[in-house]
């Protein structure tokens, strides 16, 4: 079977045909090496970032948005998404904070994408 895939990794964005079996990948359209990476991990392991907003404790509209440090395996997207909502990080928080170290035992963090300073 083949795919088509648009490869992510630069400004060019390669379309690449992908054709997987037996857990080989072939990969044509690819102007460089990164585009075999690539193509293999989103066919045999894909991965994914997630970022989402996350409400102040102890506040309704108050928000903080967060991401993960990395990407994880797509399968571990719900588990954590799942224990972000969990998350009520008290204020000031400071971008690039650890709000979750480790999250779902993936190695990767859920870190705040802004600064919110404590209310008046
Ligand atoms: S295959 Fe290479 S040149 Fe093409 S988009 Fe990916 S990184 Fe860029």
């Amino acid at each position: 079977m083949t795919d088509r895939l648009t490869c992510l990794l630069c400004p060019i964005g390669c379309e690449l045909e992908v054709e997987a079996g037996g857990g080989d990948v072939r990969v044509r359209g690819h102007q460089c090496d990164k585009g075999i990476d690539f193509a293999s991990e989103e066919v045999l392991r894909p991965k994914r970032n997630l970022t989402t907003s996350v409400p102040l404790k102890g506040t309704v509209d108050r928000m903080v948005s967060v991401r993960l440090s990395d990407r994880v395996p797509r399968e571990m997207i719900f588990p954590i998404l799942a224990e972000i909502t969990t998350l009520r990080p008290s204020a000031p928080v400071r971008r690039g904070d650890v709000l979750i170290a480790d999250v779902c035992g993936t190695g990767v963090d859920v870190i705040a994408t802004r600064t919110v300073a404590s209310s008046g």
